[in-house]
C-alpha cells in the first residue's frame, strides 16, 4: 500500500496547508482516512475528489472533518457534469449522531458506522481499532493491506493498549502535538517522547510524527523522539509518500 499525507497540522491548518487527511492506496482501491480543513484543495493535486472510494472517519473535530460537506459538494457538481459518480461511502463511529448523520447526503455519500470491536474490510484494507484517550470518543486505526500494517493514532494521549494495538507496524503514522516537555495527558495528545517511546516498544518499522504544532521548531520533535526510537522517524510533510 501507499500512504500519502495530504495535510498534518494540528488543530488548524497552516496558511496554503491542510489538517489531517491521509490517502492510501492499494490495488487501484482509494482510501480517505481523515479529511480535515484543507484537505480537499490540497487532494486535487493527487486525486480528483470524485476518485476516491471511501474515507474513513477517526472522530470528529473540524480539523479532522471539516472538508466532509465540500468534499459532498464537488462530488455532486461532478455527477451534474456528466461524470458517473458513484455514492462514496464515509466511516464514522456512531457515538456523536449528530455528526454522523451529516455523512449521509443525498445520494452523493452514505455514513457507515463502524464498531469499533470489530475488524471493518474496506476494499482491500482490513481495519481494526482503538478507542484512544481524548475529550471526545476518537478511534486509532490498525489498517492491513497486501502484508503491510499502517497504524494511525488518530488524536490521543499515551496509553499501555497502543503498545500491543500498534505491535510490529511497518509504520506508526503517530500524533505529535506536543514537545518532550509538554504534558498532553490534560488535553488528550501526545508528545514527542510519547510517539518515540510508543515506536519502540511496539517495534514498529517507522515512525512519521504528524498532527503537528503550529508553534516552536517542529525539527525538534523529531530530535525528541530519536532519544527513545532509533529506527527511521519522518515529519509528516505535504505529499510525503511512503511504500509499504
Ligand atoms: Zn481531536
Amino acid at each position: 500500500m501507499k500512504l500519502t499525507i495530504i495535510g498534518f497540522w494540528g488543530g488548524y491548518p497552516k496558511q496554503n496547508s491542510a489538517s489531517s487527511g491521509y490517502l492510501l492506496a492499494h490495488e487501484d482501491f482509494q482510501l480517505l482516512v481523515d479529511c480535515g480543513s484543507g484537505v480537499l484543495s490540497k487532494l486535487q493535486n493527487i486525486l480528483k475528489p470524485e476518485d476516491l472510494d471511501a474515507v474513513i472517519l477517526s472522530h470528529y473535530h473540524p480539523d479532522h472533518i471539516a472538508d466532509i460537506g465540500v468534499l459532498q459538494h464537488a462530488r455532486l457538481i461532478q455527477g451534474f457534469l456528466g461524470k458517473n459518480v458513484p455514492t462514496l461511502p464515509i466511516y464514522g463511529h456512531q457515538f456523536n449522531r449528530k455528526e454522523f448523520a451529516k455523512l449521509t447526503y443525498k445520494k452523493i455519500t452514505k455514513g457507515l458506522k463502524y464498531d469499533p470491536n470489530q475488524v471493518l474490510s474496506v476494499g482491500p484494507f482490513q481495519i481494526s481499532f482503538l478507542k484512544t484517550d481524548h475529550p471526545v470518543p476518537c478511534y486509532a486505526m490498525r489498517i492491513e493491506g497486501g502484508g503491510k500494517v499502517l497504524v494511525y493514532t488518530a488524536d490521543t494521549s499515551f496509553k499501555e493498549e497502543f503498545i500491543s494495538f500498534s505491535h510490529g507496524a511497518d509504520v506508526l503514522l503517530c500524533e505529535c502535538s506536543l514537545y518532550g516537555h509538554q504534558n498532553g495527558k490534560s488535553v488528550g495528545h501526545m508528545n514527542s517522547f510519547d510517539a518515540g517511546r510508543l515506536a519502540r516498544s511496539a517495534a514498529c518499522g517507522q515512525l512519521i510524527l504528524t498532527h503537528l504544532p503550529h508553534y516552536g521548531n517542529i525539527a525538534d520533535l523529531k530530535t525528541e523522539a530519536s532519544r527513545k526510537f532509533t529506527g527511521i522517524i519522518k515529519l509528516a510533510d505535504e505529499f510525503l509518500s511512503i511504500s509499504l
